[in-house]
């Protein structure tokens, strides 16, 4: 199969399901990464080859760093190359104050959604940059607006993990700017996928209407959209840059 390589972390459903369906739409091969849901990873994986196009579904922790760097290594070995990287995969918990959560929540929360986010954004440095032998490409992190509002009494701990995603966003760009490598983020607003019932509140997607300017939640697909944009020739004098994709919040 021909065609650029993108790897998505958390492809097996939500957001990162809506990007790697678009990306291979697209004409990128997709590595879908997951955690446990092999099924929905399956289908994203069906779905993209019965449409013609090539993807493969992996399993690996990204709060785990050696299953981070066994999965980039696997997917270089089976497609032959790397050029795009979404790092995507996130969690949210229950809604709490900070004076109520466990240490082993907050380890829990900085592991998966910032030290392993950092970790997969050093991994793919060390495949798409110039100064590795690389022939350069695109990383898009998924941040959140929770990184600007804090989300106080929900979970400031998510909010922190997400704010250090836009620092590492902007201090790599600039570190590999003239390395080939553009590194962008996308901030999204509420929108409906079930990570909001991972955290215990299935309704917020809706409950949080009122307080959105554009009145609704956002899709998957509308963050995709912007991730495909970012990646996309289109995109070639972005980097350094987050883009807030909430409907005005
Ligand atoms: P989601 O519907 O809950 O899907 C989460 C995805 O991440 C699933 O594919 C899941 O795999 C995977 N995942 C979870 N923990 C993982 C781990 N430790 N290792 C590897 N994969 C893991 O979430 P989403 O709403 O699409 O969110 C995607 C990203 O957008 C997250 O970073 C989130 O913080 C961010 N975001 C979402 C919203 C929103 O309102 N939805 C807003 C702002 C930012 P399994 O299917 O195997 O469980």
């Amino acid at each position: 199969m021909t065609g650029p390589v993108l790897l998505i972390t958390g492809g097996s459903r939500g957001i990162g399901r809506a990007v790697a369906l678009k990306a291979a739409r697209e004409g990128w091969q997709v590595a879908v990464n997951y955690l446990r849901e092999s099924e929905a990873a399956a289908r994203v994986v069906s779905d993209i080859r019965s449409a013609g196009g090539n993807a493969k579904a992996y399993a690996a922790d990204m709060g785990e760093p050696s299953a981070i760097l066994a999965l980039f290594h696997e997917v270089v070995r089976d497609f032959g190359r790397l050029d795009g990287f979404v790092n995507n995969a996130g969690i949210v918990d229950q809604t709490a104050r900070l004076d109520e959560m466990s240490d082993e929540r907050l380890e829990r929360m900085f592991r998966i959604n910032t030290l392993g986010a950092v970790i997969a954004a050093r991994e793919a440095v060390r495949r798409l940059s110039t100064r590795h032998g690389g022939q350069g490409g695109t990383i898009v992190n998924m941040s959140s607006m929770a990184a600007v509002l804090g989300s106080p009494g929900q979970y400031v701990d998510y909010a922190a993990s997400k704010a250090a995603i836009d620092t590492l966003t902007v201090g790599l760009a600039r570190e590999v700017a003239t390395e080939g490598v553009r590194v962008n983020a996308i901030r999204p607003g509420v929108i409906d996928t079930d990570i909001h019932a991972s955290g215990g509140l299935p309704d917020r997607a809706r409950d949080m209407v009122p307080l959105i300017p554009m009145q609704r939640a956002g899709t998957a697909e509308e963050i995709a959209d912007a991730v495909l944009f970012l990646l996309s020739p289109q995109a070639s004098y972005i980097t350094g840059a987050i883009l807030n994709v909430s409907g005005g919040r």
